[in-house]
């Protein structure tokens, strides 16, 4: 168990403003595996993470959170980069207790109440796969919204857990020019008017030049992000299973 108190957390966090992306990754290979593993959404934009991550670190796992409501793109796109780069890929799934509920009612869920469906398909699908491990490496960036853009390359989750975020400084335009350089794929959709991809039903295409990459994710609504990079990700759910879930018919009850 690798030991960081908080001011060595922020002392080294400073020093890492100065470093490249590689030796931030590097670094966290070093202190934290095997209790480390990177998250992905698979979009054109995570190229550059996960090329770095199959040089660096290639049985690192790569957690793919699968809320069942991505576009086909997307799942075609994480097959084809996990063979492509031989990553490590797990997929992570919504909790079985939540199945009759999501079966029932998770297609009215995003337009309804998508804080409960980002945390119930997103956030504690990943909030139990981190429970057993030390550190994250996730691919956020300081330009693409203004939560991302307070925070800091080393942070501590509530819980210990320590999150690495090597790419905060690099921008849109060095996120094209590494993957120009090493002649990495875009995301199916990018040339259809999608910067940044998430989940079907709260994605949309955005104008061409649009200086906000993320201007098509939940339009209409006040939600910015889904809760991997807020406080969300500290919170557990209150509501009862009991009182949301619709429960299977049962044979001997029937
Ligand atoms: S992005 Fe939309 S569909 Fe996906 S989990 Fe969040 S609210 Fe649900």
């Amino acid at each position: 168990m690798t030991t960081l108190d908080d001011a060595a957390l922020r002392r080294l966090s400073q020093e890492f403003e100065e470093a490249e992306p590689q030796e931030i990754i590097a670094w966290a290979a070093e202190t934290f595996c095997p209790a480390l593993a990177v998250t992905s959404s698979f979009q054109t934009q995570s190229l550059p993470l996960l090329h770095m991550i199959a040089a660096i670190r290639p049985r690192l796992r790569v957690f793919f959170i699968d809320t069942g409501m991505h576009f086909w793109e997307t799942l075609l796109f994480r097959e084809h980069l996990e063979a492509e780069l031989g990553l490590n890929v797990v997929d992570l799934y919504p909790d079985d207790r939540w199945r009759p509920f999501l079966r029932n009612f998770g297609r009215r869920l995003p337009l309804e109440d998508p804080n409960l469906c980002c945390y119930l398909r997103k956030v504690q699908p990943l909030q139990k796969a981190m429970s057993e491990l030390q550190a994250w490496i996730s691919g956020i960036r300081r330009d693409q919204t203004a939560v991302r853009a307070r925070a800091q390359i080393l942070e501590r989750h509530a819980n210990g857990l320590i999150k690495v975020n090597p790419l905060l400084n690099w921008t849109r335009d060095d996120i094209e020019a590494y993957r120009k350089r090493y002649n990495l794929p875009a995301h199916p959709l990018l040339r259809k008017g999608y910067p940044s991809v998430g989940c079907a039903p709260c994605t949309r295409p955005v104008a061409p030049g649009t200086e906000d990459e993320r201007a098509g994710r939940w339009v209409g609504q006040e939600k910015r992000e889904c809760g991997l990079h807020t406080e969300m990700f500290d919170k557990t759910l209150t509501l009862s299973l009991e009182t949301l879930a619709t429960p299977e018919a049962d044979e001997e009850n029937c």
